[in-house]
């Protein structure tokens, strides 16, 4: 389909049916997470299917037009992650970019910047990592360190990022450097667009427990950040990161709650087609732990249809996101370790869909590990929600 015809896409009545069309008709079966030849995409593969979903009117939605966005609100941005969500999908490659820095971008960088930075996201033409957290600043983000220093009209960056996400395969990162004094700490930080591939960035991914390597320790020496990849006023970087990270906890992969519900189905489809996870199925210890998956599914979905709700009419996500964060990452924790404890019990060996199957969840219950750490650990939600929403007195 022509990008011309996907305009078309976009907006009609039946926007919901004709994503669902296309994705359930284009979606390579191979590439299910629950299929039984799965087989991920390569990177290139990905960069292409996304470039290609945004053709289709399916990232972007809600950005301007002249940014190469769908020109949309929230709503439709829902309807398509909720499409999304519903079939057990590759994780966009580039969801930093599309997520994270391209909102900030929308908000903050000047006209100049969101016409260079904006469509080549969209376009799968340059990936963004994020780089906040560091050896001693994750929790404790005012402490950073990574300094940048000006040289004549431009910067120079030196220090350390740790579990900098997809830094290897990134063009660009969202760089959080301090650029005033460390007894300024909030008051003292930049936000900066870094070009990625210079000689003095260095990337080491980082071995994870899945035996993937997708998060990275990114090294800074004299890397340069040109005068037109500064983002917002100098020293207002602090405002911006709490923007970046309220929109990482409350809209960010907006179709987590309807693919946690896909998770569940699948669980219940695998069960049910195997003799011995069947016998589970009828345990009551087991019906309610699943029955209470649900209800954390449907919680969660409300939670982030509010959100949409009050976005779009004008309210800021505040410390509201927050809340659904730490009910999705604890839930989903809980999740993981009920589908693998399940589908452990099968008899040997496995058919191949319930093998599918452990595949699946043994991954999930590792990757679901570090949930409750990235965007924000749940003792900094729980802290957050004491003070934003709650507004806790704070002890001595
Ligand atoms: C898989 C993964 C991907 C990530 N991706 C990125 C990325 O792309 N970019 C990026 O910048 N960062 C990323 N991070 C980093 C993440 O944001 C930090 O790990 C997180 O903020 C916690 O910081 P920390 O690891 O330094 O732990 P610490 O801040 O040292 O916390 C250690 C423990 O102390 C607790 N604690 C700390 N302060 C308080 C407090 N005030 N009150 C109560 N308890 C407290 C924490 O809850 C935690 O249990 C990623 C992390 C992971 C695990």
């Amino acid at each position: 389909m022509s990008a011309a015809e996907s305009v078309a896409v976009v907006g009609t009545p039946d926007y919901r049916t004709r994503h669902r069309t296309w994705l359930a008709a284009n979606l390579p079966p191979h590439w299910r997470a629950d299929a039984v030849d799965y087989r991920p995409p390569s990177l290139d593969e990905a960069k292409a299917w996304e470039a290609e979903l945004h053709r289709q009117g399916l990232w972007g939605i809600a950005w301007p037009r002249e940014y190469g966005g769908h020109g949309l609100s929230l709503r439709e941005h829902l309807i398509a992650n909720q499409e999304i969500g519903r079939l057990p999908m590759p994780e966009s490659q580039n969801s930093i970019g599309k997520e994270l820095a391209g909102p900030i971008i929308l908000a903050i960088a000047t006209e100049e910047q969101k016409r260079r930075y904006l469509p080549a996201i969209l376009e799968m033409r340059e990936i963004w990592c994020q780089g906040f957290s560091e050896p001693e600043a994750g929790s404790d983000l005012a402490g950073l360190r990574t300094r940048a220093t000006r040289d004549g009209a431009a910067w120079r960056v030196n220090g350390q990022k740790v579990w900098t996400s997809g830094a290897h395969r990134a063009q660009r990162c969202l760089l959080l450097a301090r650029t005033g004094s460390m007894e300024a700490r909030h008051g003292g930080l930049s936000l900066f667009a870094l070009r990625m591939d210079q000689p003095g960035v260095t990337v080491r991914p980082l071995r994870q427990i899945t035996g993937e390597a997708e998060y990275c320790e990114v090294f800074f020496d004299d890397a340069l950040v040109e005068p037109e990849d500064a983002l917002g006023e100098p020293e207002a970087g602090w405002q911006a990161a709490v923007r970046v990270l309220e929109v990482e906890r409350g809209t960010n992969r907006m179709y987590r709650a309807w693919r946690f519900e896909q998770e569940l189905r699948h669980l219940v489809t695998a069960c049910r087609n195997e003799p011995a996870l069947a016998r589970l199925l009828e345990d009551g210890h087991y019906r309610q732990r699943i029955a209470q998956v649900q209800v954390d599914v449907e919680v969660l979905k409300r939670m982030v249809e509010q959100v949409v709700d009050d976005l779009v009419g004008g309210q800021p996500i505040g410390g509201r996101g927050s809340l659904s964060k730490q009910h999705w990452s604890e839930a989903h924790q809980r999740f993981a370790a009920l589908a693998l404890e399940m589908v452990e019990q099968a008899s040997y060996p496995p058919s191949p869909e319930v093998a599918a199957a452990q595949r699946r969840f043994r991954k999930l219950y590792l990757q679901a590990r570090a949930e409750t750490i990235y965007a924000g650990t749940t003792q900094i939600q729980l802290g957050i929600i004491a003070d934003r929403i709650l507004k806790l007195p704070r002890g001595a």
